[in-house]
């Protein structure tokens, strides 16, 4: 069993929550052209609007009943059980704009009443048990990294509500390098996973942009996918095996790679959202570490164009294991970010050569031999030959990967100037793609427009099938300081309703990676109907009878 060296590391830090940038960590400034362009094309004026002191946030007393307590000292050690103030708040929630929002002092983070760290599975089906008995709310916690109220500390009608938080659950239980099997821990995050795997020589390849805080039992709690989820899939095709703690008692998954014993319990486990049970362990399949990896920009001329050539890829089974399309909205955006004289001599370079409205194409290829890496871009490359891309070289992609995990960084930098900034996702069938991409954007636009204040809308292709692609869009608007929650709240509706389709059926799924949470639960019975709800309910009923585990998420 191998210790992860990160114990415990960042995570308890109550002021992590507050954004993403860990204490200490150097913070993203926005370059001024930024804040020039954001004020030209959204009418953001520029007020400094830092988080509020966290000193400042409403923390209610602790109502755990005291028999409660007692019995999750029991079942953990009285260390582990924390009724104080910076631990409750530092898990009172996920990391979305509005969890963000609550954070920064415009309105109310839902504080757990207390917070438990078990050590090991057997500690965690305690907790479970003590929970069922008492009637108490428990909501697992991994990386905390949710941005659709998974872990948002609701009560669901009970007296009192723990968070369950497996940042002690952080080893690598074993590695079978014939089979290519990993047994984690469900709180290990995940550059501890790789590196843990690195010194066998594999490598798990899930790599979303939240890599630096989720963990492995987030991952499978959600179905999360990666950047590179083209070439190593997405993380419900990882999972194996699964051990999960239910108020029924543990429940093992997993024995051979395929089987035909009926319908695949552990895919009903998997995306489960801590509402059917704890993961403790899973087993996921790792593959050999890559040795060489390639990384390039193109440029496609136009959307439906950069569309087809991304479908071409896929169905001629050669995608890069990271493809990515912007559309020219946010293909404009990275141009914006990176500045300069070489962005200005693209742009040029692009008007010379008639390309009217640029789509940024990043490719990457990962493989364990240059032969093996050249075979695989090649036959990529060749796929693409017919819409003539505009090469940007290895530049261009080099610079996607070092920014990958930038993101999240910008966002604190935005909010604290005074912007909405929110991201969502879907996927849908190629046919219905181009459809999908305008009802979003059309509804983020139309919701957010106001007198002053312009929405930036701009979306990518992040993950491709042979069927279909998902869409992840991002949105930035001034905010609107008298009610910034509603704000946002009133957008996301909207673009929930077009992807449900309006009574019409849906345009696409309600969440491609992101998970249902609180947030889309609503939105689940017209992508599943009311007999799939049943079902799922009905799985709850048998699994947790007294409904103590993550209330008010999954089921609507
Ligand atoms: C900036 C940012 C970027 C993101 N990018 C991506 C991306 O590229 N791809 C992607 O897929 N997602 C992405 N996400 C969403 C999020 O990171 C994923 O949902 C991730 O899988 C959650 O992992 P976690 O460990 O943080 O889980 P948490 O946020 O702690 O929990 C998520 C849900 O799973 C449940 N849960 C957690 N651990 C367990 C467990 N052991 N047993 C049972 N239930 C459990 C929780 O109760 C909750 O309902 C992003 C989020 C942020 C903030």
């Amino acid at each position: 069993m191998t210790q992860n060296s990160d114990h415990l590391d960042g995570r308890l830090d109550p002021l992590v929550r507050r954004g993403w940038t860990p204490a200490g960590a150097e913070d993203v400034i926005l370059p001024p052209r930024a804040t020039r362009w954001l004020a030209s094309r959204t009418g953001l004026d520029d007020r400094p609007t830092p988080a509020a002191p966290d000193s400042t946030l409403a923390v209610p007393e602790s109502a755990l009943p005291e028999a409660a307590r007692e019995a999750l000292c029991a079942a953990v050690g009285e260390r582990h059980v924390s009724t104080g103030r910076a631990e409750r708040l530092g898990r009172a929630g996920g990391l979305s704009y509005v969890d963000l929002l609550r954070y920064r002092g415009a309105g109310a983070p839902a504080v757990p009443d207390a917070v438990v760290t078990p050590a090991d599975p057997e500690e965690v089906q305690r907790v479970v048990e003590v929970c069922a008995e008492h009637d108490i709310g428990l909501v697992p916690f991994g990386g905390g990294t949710s941005v659709v109220g998974g872990v948002t500390a609701l009560r669901g009608g009970k007296a009192a509500v723990v968070v369950l938080d497996l940042a002690r659950l952080d080893r690598l239980v074993s590695v079978d390098p014939v089979s290519r099997l990993a047994v984690f821990q469900a709180g290990v995050v995940a550059p501890a996973a790789e590196r843990m795997l690195a010194e066998h020589g594999l490598t798990l390849g899930h790599v979303p942009q939240s890599f630096e805080r989720a963990t492995i039992g987030g991952f499978a709690a959600t179905r999360s996918s990666g950047q590179a989820s083209a070439g190593y899939g997405r993380f419900e095709d990882m999972v194996e095996g699964v051990r999960m703690a239910t108020p029924r008692g543990e429940w093992r998954l997993g024995v051979a790679p395929a089987s035909a014993a009926g319908p695949d319990l552990r895919q009903l486990v998997v995306g489960s959202e801590g509402a059917f049970g704890v993961l403790t362990e899973v087993t996921v399949r790792v593959r050999e570490l890559p040795t060489v990896r390639r990384y390039e920009g193109f440029v496609l001329d136009g959307w439906d164009e950069g569309a087809a050539a991304v479908r071409e890829l896929a169905q001629r089974r050669v995608l890069g294991d990271v493809t990515r399309l912007s559309d020219p909205h946010e293909t404009d955006v990275a141009f914006t970010m990176s500045g300069g004289w070489k962005t200005a001599l693209v742009r040029r370079y692009l008007r010379l050569r008639g390309v009217l409205e640029p789509c940024l194409l990043v490719l990457g290829w990962e493989a364990t031999s240059a032969e093996e890496l050249a075979r695989r871009r090649g036959a990529t490359l060749a796929a693409l030959r017919e819409v003539r891309p505009v090469s940007l070289g290895a530049a261009a992609g080099e610079s996607w990967r070092h920014g990958r995990f930038a993101g999240p960084r910008q966002r604190d930098a935005l909010m604290d100037k005074g912007i909405c900034v929110e991201t969502l996702e879907t996927a849908t069938y190629w046919s219905k793609l181009g459809a999908l991409r305008t009802a979003v954007r059309t509804a983020l636009i139309e919701s957010l427009s106001e007198p002053g204040r312009t929405p930036m809308v701009a979306c990518h292709i992040s993950h491709a099938y042979e069927t279909g692609a998902s869409l992840y869009f991002t949105t930035i608007v001034p905010r609107a300081d008298d009610d910034p929650e509603g704000q946002w709240q009133r957008a996301k509706d909207a673009a929930c309703t077009a992807i449900a389709g309006n009574g019409d059926g849906p345009l696409g799924t309600i969440s491609h990676h992101h998970a249902v949470g609180v947030d889309h639960a609503p939105y689940l019975p017209a992508e599943i109907g009311d007999l799939g709800v049943e079902v799922l309910a009905s799985v709850k009923r048998t699994l947790d009878p007294g409904g103590v585990l993550n209330p008010g998420k999954l089921l609507p």
